[in-house]
């Protein structure tokens, strides 16, 4: 590439030898086994993620009283020419595998791909990021805006504990970039995801024999059976709206007219406004049959993040950094959600699916793909070297 930018074709030929040290990185990290619910070895991870990017140049950040919260919290400088705003990286350290997973599903490459539970969701993401600091630092480069790098302990869980700890390290920041994994074997980058809203839909009925007082029973099974057909019918393919009753329980016995039944709900939408106004209407529900009482509780868990024109910006960014890389990607929109949720709503420009190309993410087929891994690495450098 005889007229490609100086810079691109520095971090692209030091990516060329990087993949060996990435692949041991990840078995490392793979085999640190790190489910959300199990915190002791989540922490173990995190010691060993905090020591490799205080190695790369990163200071870690505590809190006035010296604690740490279970999110581990990294700085790095920026350069002489700083820019107003720090650049915030998003990542995790939950898998959603259980302890011993690897047993069954070790650590392995084969044909061009590494597979282990979490390569792809998301421990090739962070270290692609490590990578890419080492990266700038081996090329005398510092990014151009302070990097804040904040790796949370239960995305996967739905980031209960870690939202504050995320909505606080986005304010005074200019843009966000997600390690997420890309979209498909191809890795597309994302700039639109759903929100999700859950909910759960109780019904009190009035229990009764199913023989000898049949009529003086209330059934909440029946209740709740048709209201769920009823919500069913909200999901709208055309608006992005879904509605799923995941989860059903209810009634004691055959003979007995149920007096409870409850069901677990989770809405999807790629706007906002969608989300609330489904709200409005589950907080208005009715019983059909007036004997029966309905409570719902819930509320909107993900904003969604939906495409603004920064958004759409910041891809273009990337997506010219990748060609000077000789990386084709492309745009994609997912109905799952992601801590950039979070961002994109305070109007964060935040470009997600920053992390590894692969397939089969929650899954025994979880895999990355060699080939591209170093590129988007080298794509994340010349990003921290940009945005
Ligand atoms: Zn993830």
């Amino acid at each position: 590439m005889p007229d490609a930018n100086p810079l691109a074709a520095q971090v692209r030929e030091y990516f060329e030898t990087r993949l060996p040290a990435m692949l041991a990185r990840l078995e490392a990290w793979t085999v640190c086994e790190s489910p959300t619910t199990e915190p002791a070895a989540v922490n173990a991870l995190r010691r060993e993620v905090a020591a490799a990017f205080i190695a790369a140049g990163a200071k870690q950040q505590f809190h006035a009283d010296g604690t740490a919260d279970a999110a581990l919290e990294l700085t790095v400088q920026g350069g002489t020419e700083v820019k107003q705003g720090e650049l915030l990286v998003l990542g995790h350290l939950d898998t959603v595998y259980p302890l011993g997973t690897l047993a069954r599903q070790p650590f392995r490459i084969d044909a061009g791909c590494a597979y282990g539970p979490g390569v792809l969701d998301m421990k090739a993401g962070l270290i692609s990021a490590l990578f890419a600091l080492q990266a700038l630092h081996a090329l005398s480069l510092a990014p151009r805006r302070r990097l804040r790098l904040l790796f949370t302990s239960d995305e996967e869980t739905g980031s209960r504990t870690s939202r504050p700890l995320i909505e606080a390290a986005a304010k005074g920041a200019a843009a966000v970039l997600v390690l997420e994994p890309g979209a498909g074997p191809a890795g597309a980058l994302k700039t639109a995801r759903k929100g999700i809203a859950d909910f759960r839909l109780r019904a009190h009925g009035r229990a009764a024999h199913a023989g000898v007082d049949f009529e003086q029973g209330a059934s909440a099974v029946v209740e709740l059976a048709r209201q769920i057909a009823a919500l069913a019918a909200w999901s709208d393919p055309a608006r992005g709206l879904t509605v799923n009753p995941g989860v059903v329980r209810g009634g004691s016995r055959v003979n007995v007219v149920a007096a409870e039944a409850e069901a677990e709900l989770e809405l999807r939408a790629w706007r906002l406004s969608d989300l609330q106004e489904a709200e409005q209407r589950l907080a208005a529900l009715r019983p059909l049959d007036r004997r029966v009482r309905l409570e719902v509780e819930g509320r909107i868990n993900r904003p969604p993040l939906e495409r603004t024109d920064a958004i759409a910006a910041l891809f273009l960014l990337a997506r010219d950094c990748g060609r000077e890389l000789g990386l084709d990607l492309a745009e994609s929109a997912t109905g799952g959600g992601s801590d950039g949720n979070f961002t994109a709503a305070l109007g964060i420009p935040t470009l997600d699916g920053l992390g590894a190309a692969g397939e089969g993410a929650h899954s025994p087929g979880e895999y990355i793909r060699l080939d591209t891994w170093p590129l988007r690495a080298a794509l994340l450098a010349l990003l921290f070297a940009r945005v």
